[in-house]
């Protein structure tokens, strides 16, 4: 019998943070990094990448699965299209609505502190725009002609929008597909396993994702753009503490101390990885067995929120139109930023919360106002760790709007919400009970013997 005391995830999660952030910051500090050196090659670029790679693979693994069984069980859940529907247009509706007051918070404070202006454009890196898709195509991409080809390529809102219409034909075929649903059930419940089995090494992973990231980048880049830098992170930590958090608090009577709390380690997941997707599975646990939001919801909000809500991407873009605007010294007016507002929503209902697509979202902006696109030089360098917090704001925000739409349709089970151990993950969390192993077994042998 074990006597240890036992630590939870979050607390080892959150050591493995603070040591990869002070390792990495001390291998690139002491110049341990170097071209060819052994810790640069077998270290940081060996059993660092190797282990963080391997643990964001393991999460995007997860995701089409756990999306597909967890929706169709949801929607099974509801049980009734027309509430399904008002699930699908509120949080529709919330998502817009954080990402327009994300961006428009973003360009005030940028207007307000007067970044860019008499920067030095000479060190601008390169930056050529990728092709961020258009409206009309989200729309009609919304439709997969191959589910099996979108499963592959992981496109959410087509496995979304099959999964939704599973679900539903399995509720009009009524009874007599009692079988399948069993079957899905169970699925959702394997998976979620699974999501805690991933979540066991997440201590060590975050540790290695963390660490490369700071030995390779150094926190030094963002010095030479401390201005950028520090109204942006400000935007951030305004909007999810103020805004979503106030939010919260006026439309679902939660406690936002609550929130932040159960949330802490979702956001450090987001923040190790910047990505929004590869979080989904963690997104999905804290919000479900944490927060108390019943799967029919949260199966929805999350990859739905992933996918089409980024509030901290969006603060980036005020933040960074801002920036480059004065820069150049283009003057852009309230009609320019209010076109930027239109365009940042617009452009983020297309794209996938995955690293670095924020950039793409904002050649695409930038060509609508007529800025530079080539601008986004400037900013690049400082990109992938601003990209980190922001991905965490994120996710905060996909949450945020779970509870809320989870509370306005009774669905929201505040007592796990207010309980401190709701959803915990701890030691025992992966144990296998001998009992429980002993009755598979018997199960498996029998069903052999009696061929
Ligand atoms: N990395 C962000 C996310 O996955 C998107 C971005 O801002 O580039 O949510």
């Amino acid at each position: 019998m074990r006597t240890e005391t036992k630590m939870t995830l979050t607390s080892k999660v959150l050591i493995g943070m603070g040591l990869g952030i002070v390792i990495g910051l001390a291998i690139n500090l002491l110049g341990l990094n170097s071209e060819g050196s052994f810790i640069n090659e077998y270290i940081v670029n060996g059993l660092f990448l190797i282990a963080g790679k391997m643990f964001v693979t393991s999460l995007k693994m997860l995701v089409v699965p756990l999306v597909f069984f967890s929706l169709i069980t949801g929607v099974l859940g509801i049980g009734d299209i027309n509430s399904l529907g008002k699930v699908g247009a509120k949080s529709f509706v919330l998502y817009l609505l954080t990402t327009a007051i994300a961006i428009a918070v973003g360009i005030s404070l940028a207007i307000l502190a007067g970044i860019g202006d008499g920067v030095n454009m000479t060190s601008v890196a390169t930056f050529t725009a990728k092709e961020a898709p258009a409206l009309s195509s989200v729309l009609i991409d919304i439709i997969p002609s191959n589910i099996i080809s979108a499963m592959a390529e992981g496109k959410m809102l087509q496995i979304i929008f099959f999964s939704i219409l599973v679900g539903i034909s399995i509720l009009m075929v009524g009874k007599k597909a009692k079988a399948v649903v069993e079957l899905i059930e169970i699925g959702n419940e394997i998976m979620m396993k699974m999501v805690n089995i991933v979540m066991a090494v997440a201590p060590y992973a975050v540790f290695a994702l963390l660490a490369k990231a700071i030995a390779s980048l150094g926190l030094g880049l963002l010095a030479d753009l401390a201005g950028y830098v520090v109204v942006l992170i400000l935007a951030l930590m305004i909007h999810l503490f103020v805004t979503l958090m106030g939010i919260l608090k006026i439309f679902s009577g939660m406690s936002p101390k609550i929130f932040l709390k159960k949330m802490r380690e979702t956001q450090i997941f987001a923040f190790s990885t910047s990505s929004s997707n590869a979080t989904i599975p963690v997104t999905l646990r804290a919000v479900t067995k944490r927060l108390g939001v019943n799967n029919s919801v949260a199966s929805f909000t999350v990859p739905f929120g992933a996918t089409i809500n980024m509030d901290g991407t969006a603060i980036m873009q005020g933040v960074a139109t801002v920036f480059i605007a004065n820069a150049y010294g283009v003057e852009l007016g309230l009609t320019g930023y209010l076109t930027v507002i239109l365009m940042s929503v617009l452009a983020s209902i297309g794209t996938a919360g995955v690293p670095g697509v924020g950039l793409i979202m904002l050649s695409m902006v930038f060509t609508q106002v007529g800025l530079p696109v080539e601008g986004i030089g400037l900013i690049l360098g400082v990109d992938r760790l601003l990209d980190m917090v922001r991905t965490a704001v994120n996710v905060s925000g996909d949450a945020t709007v779970s509870v809320i739409v989870a509370n306005s349709e009774n669905k929201l089970d505040k007592e796990i919400y207010n309980n401190p151990n709701a959803g915990v993950l701890n030691d025992d969390s992966l144990d296998i009970s001998e009992k429980v192993e002993k009755e598979l077994a018997d199960m498996v042998d029998k069903t052999y013997h009696s061929k």
